[in-house]
């Protein structure tokens, strides 16, 4: 699954992004994460981007690209991947279309998320608040002056990318002001119309929690079963008593076979495969 995620700063595009990889097992590639470890390594590319992304500009396209371009080939990504903060401007989505087509690679979906603007500048404030309660370094490009100024490039550069995808027929819009819950829901629902996931990786979790039920109420039968062989056990015993009166082994004997009977009786009730029927049966569908 090859999938696009496309919003404004604090749309919420790198938490959906994590909570996809680890539902879907596929790679998530940031190229803003990219770039700030290519800073924080100081390497050619992080040198030239470092005072471009701190005062909330864009790095050119070319360089963006080229790691892009790079990232896709490696083998982790054979499985699909997650594109999140690229592409940002017309030209990178022209320059994706022709890598993609050249490595036979297909877009499954572009996902917008949709906010209101007036959302966002608390969305990031109240993240900056998180990762410095988590002791964790915070942002350069985190700051309310610097946001404004992405928000800005975001408005000119990114969003007629929108318009671009629409026209081709692959954007998909999600409200990304409900819960995070809500909106990864949506998505994975979006992803099943598409069919760009299997109704596999929701069916398991079904399978698994019927699998579950059923053996709870194989439990709960087998407990009772018990229950009733330990009553005509206890039947049997007086039984037993009463004809241990009269004829002392015969009666004994009968008394056993009684009791051994009412215990295979009650233990017939316990359906062996009931919860692995359950599951195949829910797994089918
Ligand atoms: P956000 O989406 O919250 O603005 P990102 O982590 O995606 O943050 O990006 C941080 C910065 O990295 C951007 O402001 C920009 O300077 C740079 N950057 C990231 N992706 C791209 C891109 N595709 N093209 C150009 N610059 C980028």
């Amino acid at each position: 699954m090859r999938i696009i995620l496309l919003g404004p700063p604090g749309s919420g595009k790198g938490t959906q992004a994590q909570l996809l990889v680890q539902r879907y097992g596929i790679v998530q590639l940031s190229t803003g994460e990219m770039l700030r470890a290519a800073v924080a390594a100081a390497t050619p590319i992080g040198l030239k981007a470092k005072e471009i992304m701190a005062n909330g500009g864009l790095v050119p396209d070319d360089v963006v690209v080229g790691i892009i371009s790079d990232r896709i080939d490696q083998p982790d990504a054979k499985a699909g991947f997650i594109l999140d903060g690229f592409p940002r401007t017309v030209p990178q989505a022209e320059a994706l279309d022709e890598l993609l087509k050249h490595k036979h690679l297909k877009l499954d979906a572009v996902i917008e998320l949709r906010v209101n603007e007036s959302a966002l500048l608390q969305r990031v404030e109240t993240r900056v608040a998180q990762m410095r309660e988590r002791g964790e370094e915070v942002r350069v490009d985190d700051t309310p002056e610097v946001l404004t100024k992405r928000l800005a490039s975001y408005r000119s550069l990114t969003e007629p990318l929108i318009h671009y995808y629409s026209e081709r027929r692959k954007l998909s819009t999600i409200d990304g002001m409900m819960t995070i819950d809500e909106v990864t829901r949506a998505i994975h629902r979006l992803l099943l119309a598409l069919g760009a996931v299997e109704p596999k990786t929701h069916a398991k979790s079904t399978a698994k929690s019927a699998a579950r039920k059923g053996a709870k109420k194989a439990a709960k039968v087998a407990r009772k079963s018990a229950k009733s062989a330990k009553k005509a056990a206890k039947s049997a015993g007086k039984a037993s008593k009463k004809a241990a009166k009269g004829a002392k082994k015969p009666a004994k004997k009968a008394v056993k076979k009684a009791a051994k009977k009412a215990v295979k009786k009650t233990a017939k009730k316990v359906p062996k495969r009931g919860p692995k029927k359950v599951t195949k049966k829910r797994a089918k569908r």
